[in-house]
């Protein structure tokens, strides 16, 4: 899930508290931390802190987009078509992105290509002010 943002490390997070690191690609700086929770309706809930960025608030709503996508996915192939590296696959109901083919461009999790990160997204806004 957490590959368009750079190198997912396990291993360095605090393992008492499940975290996952995420470092910049190119830096290999820290750049976010992850710890799941469980949270009812949702498969995935994780509380996010940003490290070691300029702007917190745009990676934030990325990994927002992102936490969406894989909540909310539906199968509509959309990531698949966008991502140009073809790092995206949706087969078996399962959406997975290839470590090696992902060059961490973010098209996938950047609102002008893909708003709300997901193309469900305002159908499931819709619902929820039913
Ligand atoms: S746009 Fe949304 S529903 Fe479509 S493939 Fe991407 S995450 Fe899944
Ligand atoms: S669009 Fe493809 S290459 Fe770009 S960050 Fe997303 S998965 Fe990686």
């Amino acid at each position: 899930m957490l590959t368009p943002f750079g190198k997912v490390s396990k291993e360095l997070g605090r393992k008492l508290i499940h975290e996952t690191i995420v470092l910049d690609i190119k830096s290999m700086t820290p750049i976010l931390s992850v710890q799941p929770f469980n949270q009812d309706n949702y498969e995935y809930a994780v509380k996010v802190k940003t490290l070691n960025v300029k702007n917190h608030d745009d990676l934030q709503r990325m990994v927002g987009y992102q936490v969406r996508k894989f909540n909310a996915c539906r199968k509509c192939l959309k990531c698949e078509s966008l991502c140009r590296f073809n790092a995206i696959s949706i087969t078996g109901g399962t959406y997975h992105i290839d470590e090696e083919k992902c060059r961490r461009c973010k098209m996938c999790v950047t609102a002008k290509y893909l708003d709300g990160g997901c193309l469900m997204d305002k159908y499931l806004k819709t619902k929820e002010k039913e």
